[in-house]
């Protein structure tokens, strides 16, 4: 046997989470913070942090209005606002889109010279600024992950980046600032950490660590999924975010697979949510695991204590879907989930022939 496990990530979860961790916050000077459009405030976490920071005598700059699905160039914007404001860590307070951007963020605003190809090849020499961040959605584990994805229009798809160096050094957890999410939101997003903790077990990159955290979490998440389908959802707010914070570290170590990769088009041409994009493409990859990884796959199962066909069942029941593609643009697709890195952490043929076919499947009777 041979892993390796770092995560070096100090985590603070529970109620209160930020103001009881004010003092952790002491990383710099002047913050600045990335919020999305009105969450943060609505949902109580801009408050909180804004209160801690004041507790701790930092000042801060808050900039509010980062995208959905982030865009390298307006990342590369807030940095500039960064260095004009001498702001020499970043906060983060939202879903994955904004703490995906801090990230970004981190790096531009200490090497504001380097190109977006540099950046996703994760080729800078100065290391980010040090990065908070606080989820108010249980989706990503962001706030765990070195991962940052952001879309970039020069390829027209997402691209993600990452190394030792983006692990956020801190992240504060408190299940309240879900309270306010939509139910939509909170069934895609519960389906992606889902499916982060599902696919970092399909990956070859996983270890006896991941193996464990991700055993917990699935068991977890097996006893959310009928109050997520009913729609009693603030009884599992707590379990929630536990489970997103999990497969964020794992998915740190093992990478996600085939069903993140196809996923992506759905989300880039049709703006179909993260979570809900890629539960679309479940039903296919679970029937390419049962081919190509059978052992790994009963193995997530039984966590889950439930059959293929039951989980399948279960995503096409709620996962319905809504968009209908022409077989024209699903070559170009394909091409593109062959470029992403994370297609190889599997058995699962990724050779464009092959990707072509699931994309096929998954939209069979649905095309334009
Ligand atoms: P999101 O894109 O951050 O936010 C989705 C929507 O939810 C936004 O409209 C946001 O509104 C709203 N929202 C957030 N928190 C809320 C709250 N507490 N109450 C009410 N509304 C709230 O969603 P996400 O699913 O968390 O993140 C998706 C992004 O993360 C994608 O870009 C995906 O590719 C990326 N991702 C990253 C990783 C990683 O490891 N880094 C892993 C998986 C996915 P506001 O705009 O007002 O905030
Ligand atoms: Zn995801």
């Amino acid at each position: 046997m041979d892993f390796k496990f770092c995560l070096p990530v100090d985590i603070r979860f529970g109620a209160d989470a930020v103001t009881k961790n004010a003092s952790a916050l002491r990383l710099g000077k002047k913050a600045l913070i990335v919020t999305g459009a009105t969450s943060a405030e609505k949902c109580g976490a801009l408050a909180d942090c804004v209160d801690a920071l004041k507790s701790q005598g930092i000042s801060y700059y808050t900039f509010k209005g980062v995208g959905n699905n982030p865009e390298v160039e307006q990342c590369a914007e807030i940095a500039a606002i960064a260095v004009r404001e001498g702001a020499d860590f970043v906060i983060g307070i939202g879903g994955g889109s904004p703490m995906d951007a801090a990230k970004a963020i981190a790096v531009f605003a200490s090497n504001p010279d380097i190109s977006y190809a540099e950046l996703f090849k994760n080729e800078y020499k100065i290391a980010p600024l040090p990065i908070v961040a606080i989820p108010t959605t249980s989706g990503t584990g962001s706030e765990v992950t070195p991962w940052s994805i952001l879309t970039w229009h020069e390829i027209k798809t997402k691209r993600s980046f990452g190394s030792q160096v983006t692990f956020p050094t801190l992240a504060l957890l408190d299940p309240k600032y879900t309270k306010s999410l939509p139910l939509s939101v909170t069934r895609h997003t519960a389906m992606d950490a889902f499916q982060h903790c599902f696919e970092s077990m399909m990956s070859h990159k996983s270890t006896p660590i991941s193996d464990a955290l991700n055993t917990h979490a699935l068991r977890e998440f097996a006893s959310c999924m009928e109050q997520l389908e009913s729609g009693d959802v603030d009884p599992i707010r707590e379990k929630l975010m536990l489970i997103s914070m999990l497969g964020g570290c794992t998915i740190s170590h093992t990478g996600t697979t085939h069903m993140h990769a196809l996923g992506y088009p759905l989300t880039y041409y049709y703006g179909v949510p993260h979570g809900f994009a890629n539960a679309m493409v479940m039903p296919v990859y679970l029937e390419e695991l049962e081919k190509h990884e059978p052992e790994r796959l009963q193995r997530a199962l039984t966590a889950l204590n439930m059959s293929a066909s039951e989980l399948k069942s279960y995503v096409l029941r709620n996962y319905e879907i809504t968009i209908n593609p022409s077989a024209d643009e699903l070559p170009n697709w394909a091409e593109q989930t062959n470029r992403q890195g994370s297609t190889k952490n599997t058995d699962i043929p990724n050779d464009v022939e092959n990707l072509l076919d699931m994309f096929d499947r998954i939209f069979s009777g649905k095309l334009k």
